[in-house]
């Protein structure tokens, strides 16, 4: 299972205010096909996001992405709920992440990437670092290299 943080990770962190309140989220579209091809492998995706927008929901279902958790005050627990439910190990879920407050989500999972502009302390201890920020095609890196590893039956 593959998942995935929003700000900073599928947007470059900014936040788009209006006189109603966030109101756009710029998403990159290779990621976009990233996320299509990981799901064609067989990897499910999740999002899991601190925040809540309609913009995200109507991405997620244009991405036909079934596992959406906006304003989740605690990532870690909405991702062990989702393992425990779609019987995934933990060991088997790689995340992509860009703050600190994904760090005890980070620690959980078999393999976590950090966005290349991440939060340093994320960058550390994060296994990898993408060569792109966040927004800008960090996460279509990841689902290529996902898909790569699928098609080598799950060997590095
Ligand atoms: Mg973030």
């Amino acid at each position: 299972m593959l998942v995935l943080d929003v700000d900073g990770v599928l947007t470059d962190g900014s936040l788009y205010f209006g006189h109603d309140g966030e109101t756009l989220k710029i998403f990159h579209v290779r990621d976009g096909l990233g996320i299509k091809l990981v799901q064609r492998a067989g990897i499910i995706v999740a999002v899991v996001s601190g925040r809540s927008s309609a913009a995200l929901a109507s991405r997620c279902r244009e991405l036909d992405i079934a596992h959406v958790v906006q304003a989740s005050s605690d990532k870690l627990a909405a991702v062990a709920h989702l393992a425990r439910e779609l019987k995934v190990d933990m060991q088997e879920i790689a995340c992509v992440v860009d703050d600190t407050s994904d760090l005890p989500l980070l620690a959980a999972v078999g393999r976590a990437f950090a966005v290349r502009d991440a939060h340093p302390e994320v960058r550390r201890a994060a296994g990898h670092v993408t060569r792109l920020p966040g927004g800008r095609g960090a996460v279509r890196e990841v689902c290529d290299w996902l898909v790569r590893h699928a098609a080598r039956g799950g060997k590095p």
